[in-house]
């Protein structure tokens, strides 16, 4: 079986055309869609992630900016700072880089974000909306998902889908997506984590797999099932001493095993992970035409 190649590349620049018109449309209003990006800490990982994010932002004429605050910055400044955020008409959207330091509850500080800004959807006010099937802001990453599968026609409605992990983050807001009466949804979801007693049963009849795990190449092929397809969320580095870094970036699915038996598999990079980005700008272009009805 040929398994075709879920690049994000070509989702991710017919997405970004889209916004360019609704972004242009809003200067013509003296709106520029805005981010504000808040690092606590020194995580050399976070940097690199938002500094990307504010790099796609210029390129399409948006507006971010990054915000660093020390890595001892206590409970109520963090929120004080949202909260000024919150009442600055300059930014759109506020995005607080995870994970933080280990002193800073990250569930009651996402609270403090005004709902209507939260455009990585992680407020518990647009998670119930996820729930209640009337999403106002999907996390980026399961958002990014949805328009892969969406982007090269993979048929979502009567499948048997497994999602493996149950974050906030990514699988709790796949799953509940992908089991609703949408049109990406219409799934028959099950969704599997540490406790699940037997994965490789579960994967092995899924017409779908959606894994966010974070455990280098977990899935292998005599996992699932022939002509199935596997969107691999994972971001795992493992030491590769024959790379110039001394290491190199994998998925979560062992993604040269699946060739020739899947029908359809992304890459890990070059597959979710471009679109996370994508997707917290047209979040971002939302709030901004949102918030100027
Ligand atoms: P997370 O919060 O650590 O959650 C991981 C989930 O996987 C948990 O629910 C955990 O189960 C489950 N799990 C762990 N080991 C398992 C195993 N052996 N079998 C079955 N389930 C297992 O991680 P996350 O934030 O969702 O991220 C998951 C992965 O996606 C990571 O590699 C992360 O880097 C990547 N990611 C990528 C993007 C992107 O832009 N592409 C964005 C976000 C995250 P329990 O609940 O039982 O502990």
């Amino acid at each position: 079986m040929e398994t075709i190649i879920l690049k994000g590349k070509p989702v991710s620049l017919k997405i970004k055309d889209d916004l360019s018109l609704k972004i242009s449309d809003l200067k013509k209003n003296n709106i520029i869609p805005s981010l504000a990006a808040i690092i606590v800490g020194d995580d050399a990982a976070s940097k690199l992630y938002v500094s990307s994010k504010a790099k796609a932002f210029s390129k399409l004429g948006c507006h971010s900016e990054v915000f660093e605050l020390p890595s001892d910055t206590s409970e109520h400044s963090l929120k004080e700072f949202i909260e000024d955020l919150n009442n600055n008409d300059k930014f759109h959207g506020i995005l607080l880089q995870l994970p933080l330091p280990k002193h800073l509850n990250e569930k009651d500080i996402l609270k403090n974000i005004s709902p209507s800004k939260d455009v990585d959807g992680l407020h518990p006010e647009n998670q119930g909306y996820i729930m209640q099937g009337d999403p106002r802001f999907i996390p980026c990453t399961p958002l990014g998902c949805l328009k892969i599968l969406d982007y090269y026609n993979i048929e979502t409605k009567g499948k048997d889908i497994v999602v493996i992990g149950r974050s906030n983050l990514v699988g709790k807001p796949i799953a509940s997506l992908m089991s609703q009466n949408f049109s990406f949804g219409n799934g028959t979801v099950t969704l599997c984590h540490t406790k699940t007693k037997n994965l490789h049963f579960y994967t092995k009849n899924a017409d779908i797999i959606i894994a966010a795990v974070g455990v280098p190449n977990l899935i292998k092929s005599d996992m699932v099932k022939e002509g199935s397809h596997i969107i691999d969320v994972g971001i795992n580095r493992i030491n590769d001493p024959t790379t110039q870094k001394g290491y190199k970036v994998v998925g979560d699915v062992d993604y040269e095993s699946m060739l020739g038996k899947v029908a359809s598999v992304t890459p890990v990079p070059g597959g979710v992970g471009i679109m996370t980005v994508t997707m917290l700008l047209s979040n971002t272009v939302d709030a901004a035409y949102n918030q100027s009805l």
